[in-house]
């Protein structure tokens, strides 16, 4: 069997990742996957971490068993008829199936049968596409044993009998997909599509349609709905009232309705519609954004910096707690109590803007870890009183804004909203956590401390965004 009829015709455990994201996206790769799809750095750090677990898999095994590379399908074969005790990068096909899977290692079982396992960072993570590639392993070995995962926190996880439902769905669902000649009629998913190497192909079709899902807030099931009741288009939707609106499938009541019609006339015109009246809390504003980190070898999040902008807002205004890798995760949580207790001596009322739920959920997160519930600072922070604000609440409550996603960038580098631009334009929290990573690996103390002010400006760029975006609330929305 050629790699090219593989790729086309049979299903891999590696399709679930498109099939899970979007059934376009895992019929595109299987009919006209001319789309190469090049990772950005992110996804390319996640990918090195990945090899390197495998890579490092491979030695505790070879240091345990003979290990033999499988270098076909056929030769796999051979081997597990000779009963090598470990087979690394097997090789199982079954054409009757339709099923193709590479699996890290194959390990021989004291019952003579083989079982799939592979090195995988994490289980929390893509968890029902992991499930359905060992689902697929165990399809092809024909035989009842649990499939295994190599965790990266060195734990081992076992998959057995109750991942075959999701698997059935996905081999069914991948069947009719090679089957269908057209690609299948999708909506747009703003989270999906813009991350996603065939937006380029799918977006005019979507635009030049006015596809309601493009709309920040429709969801795609809602579009449907909204179809059959006659309204197909943008323009339709901006023209309805909420009494001509049925109640469908996550858009219902007036108030959902009236901010769809609204976000369908600011998508058009490009206008800022007003619902309220912002309400501000009263009181010396510090800005506050967190930079974490979620590749830990025990993957739990490490914040290695924690980020402020205090008055009087100008870019040496910028404080910060940081922490160099996560054997100072408790320091570094000290720290950054220590900090608000300083501030909130100092700045009375305090007022700690952030944007999201994320600082918030983090916070809540390191008082478990280090079991400090109770500590009185943290109680303030989570309390009744508390002087955490988060932005995205006026914002969501109060405005309908020509966009299609909500976050703080999306608001402060529009030219016609708060136009602010960060200095560096390829930053985000993922660049972030791919220079950090760089950071912790790079042994020349220059080039270190290059890394850690790259990252530094950004996070103050953060926190300045979010002053710029009160500035510009205060001005036009109080
Ligand atoms: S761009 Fe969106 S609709 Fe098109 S294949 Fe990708 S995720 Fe699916």
């Amino acid at each position: 069997m050629t790699a090219r009829q593989s790729t086309q015709t049979l299903i891999k455990p590696s399709d679930a990742a498109a099939w899970i994201a979007c059934i376009r996206r895992a019929w595109l790769d299987k009919h006209q996957s001319t789309t190469v799809y090049e990772p950005d750095a992110f996804n390319q750090l996640l990918s090195d971490l990945g090899l390197a677990h495998e890579a490092a898999m491979l030695a505790r095994l070879e240091g345990q068993y003979p290990v033999i590379q499988a270098i076909s399908f056929d030769h796999t074969q051979v081997l597990m008829q000779q009963g090598a005790p470990v087979i690394y990068q097997g090789r199982l096909v079954d054409e009757q199936q339709g099923l193709v899977g590479y699996p890290d290692f194959l390990i021989r079982h004291e019952s003579g049968e083989y079982q799939s396992a592979d090195a995988k960072l994490s289980l929390s993570e893509n968890k029902k596409t992991i499930q359905i590639q060992l689902g697929i392993y165990r399809r092809l070995l024909r035989n009842e044993l649990p499939a295994m995962v190599f965790l990266g926190d060195g734990r081992t996880g076992l998959l057995g009998n109750e991942v075959n439902p999701v698997v059935d769905e996905f081999i069914t669902g991948m069947r009719a997909l090679l089957d269908l000649p057209q690609q299948p009629a999708v909506r747009y998913s703003h989270s999906k599509c813009r991350i996603c190497p065939y937006d380029a192909h799918c977006r005019p079709d979507f635009e030049a349609k006015e596809d309601i899902s493009l709309l920040y807030g429709i969801h795609g099931k809602a579009a449907e709905h909204l179809a059959e009741a006659g309204i197909s288009t943008i323009s339709q939707l901006a023209m309805s009232t909420v009494e001509s609106i049925p109640d469908v499938p996550y858009l219902k009541g007036n108030k959902r309705k009236h901010r769809a019609i609204l976000q369908a006339g600011s998508f058009l015109s490009g206008k800022v519609f007003q619902l309220n009246k912002a309400a501000l809390p009263e009181g010396t504003w510090i800005h506050f954004d967190i930079e974490d980190n979620p590749l830990t070898p025990d993957r739990e999040r490490h914040v290695y910096l924690w980020g402020f902008l205090v008055p009087a807002y100008t870019r040496e205004n910028f404080d910060y707690v940081w922490t160099d890798d996560e054997t100072g995760d408790y320091d570094g949580w000290l720290g950054f109590l220590q900090k608000i207790e300083e501030y909130r001596s100092n700045y009375s009322p305090l007022v700690l803007a952030h944007y999201s739920n994320h600082e918030k959920a983090t916070i809540r997160q390191y008082a478990e870890r280090y079991a400090m519930k109770n500590h009185p600072t943290v109680t303030w922070l989570l309390g009744d009183d508390s002087p955490l604000f988060d932005m995205q609440n006026p914002v969501l409550d109060c405005l309908v804004l020509p966009l299609q996603g909500y976050g703080l960038k999306d608001i402060c580098k529009h030219p016609d909203l708060v136009n602010f631009q960060w200095e560096n334009e390829e930053s985000g929290s993922q660049w972030s956590v791919v220079q950090f990573n760089r950071f912790r690996l790079e042994t020349d103390l220059a080039e270190k401390q290059k890394l850690k002010t790259e990252i530094l400006r950004y996070n103050r760029d953060d926190v300045i965004a979010t002053r710029r975006l009160e500035v510009w609330i205060r001005k036009l929305f109080l």
